[in-house]
């Protein structure tokens, strides 16, 4: 049995002795709980993602989808957001974009991932080492259009001077600018059917702390 399996949420199904479920089913701490437990199985190197059948999830994904968390994470290659939170195949909206801002193009897909899909816990997760933050907190000189991501991170990080707190910094404020800039996700998360919290990734350890 995977650990999926032993959360016991209803709704599940067992595919050749795999058992998978509609997940936007589970609650909002329960959804917490989830990303929880799959980090700390990637931390242990135990992951069961790979234990469920990709044909079959495939399959059954086709005409619908219900993951039940959204991601917005950094678009850097060392923070891949199904591995890290060991999920597979339809359990996780995710969004990337370089020093994972809000801007209105990512909230718009948030706001289907939270109005159509149902999802319960958008985690904005920033990341050791980030090289969109370094550079906004330098203002450092950049090819074509890089800098236009400076804009975004630059008020969350003011008088900040080392990264790991400045990638902080900024994982809260984009949390907290999407909770106010997006009637949708207000309603949601007053209504008690999501919550938006901010996360920092260890690249070192692999490990994700809710901030
Ligand atoms: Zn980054």
């Amino acid at each position: 049995m995977t650990a999926v399996a032993a959360s016991g949420v209803a709704g599940a199904a067992m595919i050749r002795g795999v058992e998978v479920q509609a997940k936007s089913s589970i609650g909002v701490d329960e959804a917490i709980r989830e990303l929880t437990a799959g980090n700390e199985r990637f931390v242990a190197g135990k992951l069961t993602s790979f234990d469920l059948d990709l044909k079959i999830l495939r399959e059954r994904t086709v005409e619908k989808q219900e993951p039940f968390a959204a991601i917005l994470s950094c678009a850097d290659s060392r923070v891949p957001a199904e591995l890290v939170f060991d999920q597979s195949i339809g359990h996780l909206f995710v969004t990337r974009v370089a020093g994972n801002m809000i801007t209105p193009e990512i909230i718009g897909s948030l706001e289907y991932g939270v109005a159509v899909l149902g999802v319960k816990v958008i985690l904005v997760l920033g990341h050791a080492k980030c090289g969109a933050v370094s550079a906004a907190m330098k203002a450092q000189e950049v090819p074509g259009q890089i800098s236009v991501l400076y804009q975004h991170i630059v008020p969350a990080i003011r008088e900040i001077e080392d990264v790991e707190s400045a990638v902080k910094a900024n994982a809260r404020f984009q949390a907290s600018l999407l909770r106010e800039s997006s009637t949708v996700i207000a309603k949601a998360i007053k209504d008690d059917g999501l919550r938006v919290a901010a996360g920092y990734y260890d690249l070192g350890t692999g490990k994700v702390t809710v901030l």
